[in-house]
């Protein structure tokens, strides 16, 4: 029978774009359907204040890094050009310390010894020792996730400098205690431990250690930023897409998968049908399961999904001059990351206060001021300024909501940061906050949840997002899945888009 299309893509966020890109790059009839009017998803970038170039989601490039996705698909010719930010982060401590974080080893490791002598060794040991469990870690998330091929691949892929023991109990460690067996200064420990935290997990659940002993490719990928935003790394697939005859619909929300005798054939989208020889699902799990499929199609492991509760919350701020960081006034040190948590105390008290379901009293930010390194995201002399702080609830104690809670956290997430740089407050032109329940409701992150699913060993690799719906496949014929709520997970990488390529060109 003939179809309008050999694949429908459900959902323009990076993954299904990255997906399409692949099988329109091989000669296929591809069409995008995204609710929203722009493509992205949780990569997208909107002009919110007037010159003021707003990310609505991830911001800082560096997973994507250590694919070949942007050479493979020719991102650049599309109008994607990557800035390099080095020092890739910056952790400005109360106390007048600076701990800079750069591309190349060698520099960090002299930089952190003129600091604390013996921990720039200490550093080059971590990084020496772990470098390649972290490359063989890469290549796992770059392909499908058999309990086969992930076996084969640790066996026969690099592995740590120690003895299988040893590093076996770093895996299964929580990461404070991963930092702790190899660094003697807290503030190193701390600078570490909040980078690895971004993934979620706390630093005192176990089985956590590959959070911290991933850290090492930091320095092979580094960390980058498209030119004009995050969303250019999205429009740039948008225009690749289209190059190769592919159609992206916007204002498009899909309302169901069309299954006929348990195969997938097409979508409803504002009431009209659209055919395919294959579909593909690059929305949140959640969504594809109780929303998008038939009910006679929902699979029992549906219920069991783990969405958890939100961790983090991100203040948008637009600002007429540039931030000045009491203890680090220099110019480098707007240009990384910047690691702004004092303590591993602060830390865990911080995720103490989200169990107990409230928003941390004291939360640990990481600030990113890209109008440093890229002069087309702000007007002349201004800044962008965003906060992402942790740990912030969806679910909110004692029946309070976000709705009248969301300002009073706002302006204490600023007080915090004026810790770091007092007068921020005077300088803001317009802002935005998005909180767990924003989240959910404008990019359809249920549970304020940026990975989709929590990355716990219990939904990670063939368990993500369950058994039965493992290997990119859905739980009828001819439908696929991708997305952060399949392996190898969240953050802007594009693997998992990349892997449900291959497997759908297999198919088609
Ligand atoms: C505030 C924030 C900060 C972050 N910071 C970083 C960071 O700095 N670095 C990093 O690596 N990661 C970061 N992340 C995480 C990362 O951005 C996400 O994990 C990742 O972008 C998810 O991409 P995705 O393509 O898998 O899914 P999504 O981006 O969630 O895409 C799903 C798409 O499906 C669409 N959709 C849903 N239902 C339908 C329907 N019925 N019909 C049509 N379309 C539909 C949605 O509108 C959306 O466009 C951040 C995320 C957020 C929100």
């Amino acid at each position: 029978m003939a179809t309008d299309y050999d694949l429908i893509t459900i959902g323009a966020g990076h993954n299904g774009l990255i997906t399409s890109a692949y099988v329109a790059q091989a000669g296929y009839r591809v069409a995008v359907f995204e609710r929203r009017d722009i493509v992205g998803g949780a990569v997208s970038t909107k002009e919110l204040f007037p010159g003021y170039q707003v990310d609505l989601g991830g911001s800082a490039h560096i997973l994507i890094r250590l694919t070949p996705i942007v050479e493979e698909l020719e991102l650049e010719e599309y109008g994607l050009t990557y800035l390099e930010l080095d020092p890739m982060f910056v952790a400005p401590f109360p106390d007048g310390d600076v701990i800079y974080f750069y591309r190349d080893l060698d520099r960090t490791v002299n930089h952190l010894e003129s600091l604390y002598p013996g921990e720039g060794q200490a550093y080059r040991q971590f990084v020496t020792d772990w470098v390649g469990f972290a490359r063989t870690m890469r290549d796992v998330f770059l392909a499908p996730p058999s309990p086969l091929s992930i076996g084969k691949r640790m066996v026969q892929g690099e592995s740590s400098s120690l003895d299988w023991q040893e590093e076996l109990r770093h895996i299964l460690r929580p990461y404070q205690e991963v930092l702790r067996s190899y660094f003697e200064e807290e503030k190193l420990r701390t600078a570490i431990a909040w980078m690895a935290a971004q993934s979620g997990p706390p630093p005192t659940d176990p089985l956590t250690g590959p959070f911290a002993l991933w850290h090492p490719l930091y320095h092979e990928g580094g960390v980058a930023r498209p030119r004009g935003g995050s969303g250019m790394l999205t429009q740039a697939l948008r225009r690749h897409i289209e190059a190769h005859g592919g159609d992206i619909y916007t204002d498009a929300p899909v309302e169901n998968v069309l299954v006929t005798n348990g195969t997938a054939q097409g979508v409803t989208v504002n009431g009209r049908s659209y055919t395919s020889r294959t579909v593909c699902s690059a929305t949140h799990v959640k969504e594809t399961f109780d929303h998008l499929l038939p009910d006679s199609y929902r699979p029992p492991e549906a219920d069991g999904l783990r969405i958890g509760n939100g961790f983090g919350a991100m203040l948008r701020l637009a600002l007429d001059e540039p931030v000045t960081y009491e203890v680090a006034p220099e110019e480098d040190a707007r240009v990384g990351l910047q690691l702004l948590c004092r303590s591993m105390e602060q830390l865990r008290g911080a995720y103490g206060d989200h169990l107990s379901g409230r928003p941390s009293q004291d939360p640990p930010i990481i600030g990113m001021t890209f109008s440093a390194v890229d002069d087309t995201l702000a007007p002349a002399g201004g800044e962008v300024l965003w906060l992402w702080g942790q740990y912030f609830p969806y679910e909110l104690a004692r029946g309070d909501d976000w709705a009248q809670i969301a300002d009073t956290v706002a302006q204490d997430l600023i007080g915090q940061f004026e810790q770091y740089a007092p007068g921020t407050r005077e300088t803001i032109v317009g802002q935005l906050f998005q909180h767990p329940e924003w989240l959910e409701q404008n990019l359809g992150l249920f549970r304020g949840n940026v990975m989709h699913l929590e990355m716990t060993l219990d939904q990670m690799f063939s368990a993500r997002p369950t058994f039965g719906a493992s290997n990119y496949q859905g739980p009828v014929e001819d439908l696929f899945l991708t997305g952060a709520s399949t392996h190898p997970g969240g953050g802007i990488m594009g693997a998992s888009g990349r892997n449900a390529a291959g497997v759908i060109l297999t198919s088609l």
